[in-house]
C-alpha cells in the first residue's frame, strides 16, 4: 500500500464562501476522497491550524508517509523552519513530494529546489491547455495529447526553478502565456512532483483528468528506496574487518 498524506492549508475554504461551496471539506479532503478509492493507496489528511502543534506534520507522521501532498498559498510563513527542515529530509531519504499550485511558494519546496521558485500570475479567468511533453511517462498515462481546464489562475514563465529533471506538461493559456506546468525533480533519494493546476476559486481538483495525474504521480513518486545516503568513512575492497569505520 501506498500512504499518503495530503497537508493543505485549509483557510480560504473556512474563510471565503466561493471556495467553500466548492471544496466544503477541504482541498485536502477532496483529494483524500478520490485518492481513498484506490485500492493501492491509503490516504491521510493534516492541515494548517490542526489542534496538533507544528501544523500537523511530525517526524512519527512522515516516517509512516510514502508521499506527501502540500497545497498551500498565502500562509506558508505559518509552516516552521523545522517541519519544513524535516519535510526536505524525509524527500532527501526517499519519500515522495507533490507540490500543487501555489505550493511553488511553499517551505519545503522551495528549500528542496533552493531556488525563489517566484513566477508571473494573474486571475483574470482565462482556460488553459495542458500539453503533454512526455506521452510515454507513467505520471501522464489516461491523458490525451493535452487535456484543458475551463478556468485557471494564469501562471507564466519566468518560473524560476533549476532546470526540471524532466517536463512533463507545458500549460497554455487563453491569455497567451506559457508555463512548465508538470515538472519532476530529483532530490536525494526522493522524487518530487510539481503540478500547476489547483486555483482554490474553481473546481480543479474535481476534474477527471487532474485527479488522473495526481494518481499516477502518486505511484510514481512513491519510494523505491527509503534511506539517508549518509557520508561513511570507509576501508579498502577487501578489508576483512568490513567496510564502514564510522558513520556520520
Ligand atoms: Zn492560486
Amino acid at each position: 500500500m501506498i500512504r499518503v498524506l495530503v497537508w493543505n492549508e485549509f483557510q480560504h475554504e473556512k474563510k471565503k464562501e466561493k471556495v467553500a461551496a466548492i471544496y466544503p471539506n477541504g482541498i485536502h479532503q477532496t483529494i483524500a476522497d478520490f485518492l481513498g478509492k484506490e485500492e493501492d493507496i491509503v490516504v491521510k489528511t493534516a492541515w494548517l491550524d490542526m489542534e496538533t502543534k507544528d501544523c500537523g506534520i511530525t517526524q512519527e507522521m512522515l516516517d509512516e508517509t510514502d508521499v506527501l501532498i502540500w497545497w498551500g498559498h498565502a500562509y506558508h510563513q505559518y509552516v516552521p523552519d523545522e517541519v519544513a527542515f524535516m519535510i526536505r529530509d524525509a524527500v532527501l531519504a526517499g519519500m515522495g513530494f507533490i507540490a500543487l499550485h501555489s505550493a511553488h511558494h511553499s517551505k519545503p519546496f522551495r528549500y528542496l529546489l533552493g531556488t525563489s521558485c517566484n513566477l508571473t500570475w494573474r486571475e483574470s479567468g482565462d482556460s488553459e491547455l495542458l500539453w503533454v511533453v512526455e506521452p510515454g511517462h507513467p505520471i501522464t498515462q489516461g491523458i490525451d495529447r493535452y487535456f484543458r481546464l475551463p478556468e485557471v489562475e494564469t501562471y507564466g514563465e519566468p518560473f524560476v526553478i533549476p532546470t526540471p529533471d524532466k517536463l512533463l506538461f507545458i500549460g497554455s493559456y487563453s491569455g497567451g502565456e506559457v508555463f512548465r506546468s508538470g515538472c519532476l525533480f530529483e532530490r536525494g533519494n526522493g522524487k518530487i512532483f510539481y503540478f500547476q493546476p489547483g486555483h482554490e476559486s474553481f473546481p480543479i481538483f474535481h476534474d477527471e483528468n487532474v485527479q488522473t495525474v495526481i494518481r499516477n504521480a502518486v505511484r510514481f513518486v512513491a519510494p523505491t528506496y527509503r534511506r539517508m545516503t549518509k557520508c561513511p568513512h570507509i576501508r579498502k575492497l577487501g578489508d576483512e574487518r568490513g567496510y564502514i569505520i564510522d558513520e556520520k
